[in-house]
C-alpha cells in the first residue's frame, strides 16, 4: 500500500521543516490530495495516524483537502471538470486535454508548537 510510503514521507518532511523552525511538537497537517492522485484518502488518514506515532506528530489532527480534477482543452482551450481520466471536452468534444488539477499531493500547511 503506497498511501504508507506517502505517509512516512510525509512524517519526515514535517519533521524536517518543525525541527528547522526550532520547534518540539506538530499539532496539525493540513494536506492537499488530488482526484487523480491515486492515492484513497480513507487509507492514508489511517497511514498518517499510523507513522505518526512515536514522532513530533503523534496525535497531531491530520486534515485532508480533496482537490477536485480539471482539464483544459488543448483544441479549444476550455477549462472544464474531469469525471475521470479519459473525458472529453463538453465543448467541442475533443479527448486532448491537459490535466490543470487533480493531481496535487502536498503538504499545504503545519500547525507547529514550540
Ligand atoms: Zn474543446
Amino acid at each position: 500500500m503506497h498511501e504508507f510510503a506517502i505517509a512516512k514521507n510525509i512524517v519526515t518532511i514535517a519533521e524536517e521543516y518543525a525541527r528547522g523552525e526550532g520547534k518540539s511538537r506538530i499539532t496539525g497537517v493540513n494536506l492537499e490530495i488530488g482526484a487523480f492522485a491515486g492515492v484513497m484518502l480513507e487509507t492514508l488518514n489511517y497511514a498518517m495516524d499510523a507513522c505518526a506515532k512515536d514522532t513530533m506528530l503523534e496525535g497531531a489532527e491530520i486534515h485532508i483537502d480533496s482537490i477536485e480534477g480539471t482539464g483544459q482543452c488543448r483544441d479549444c482551450g476550455q477549462v472544464f471538470p474531469l469525471e475521470g481520466p479519459v473525458s472529453p471536452c463538453p465543448a467541442c468534444g475533443s479527448f486532448r486535454f491537459d490535466i490543470r488539477t487533480g493531481r496535487e499531493l502536498r503538504i499545504r500547511s503545519l500547525i507547529v508548537e514550540s
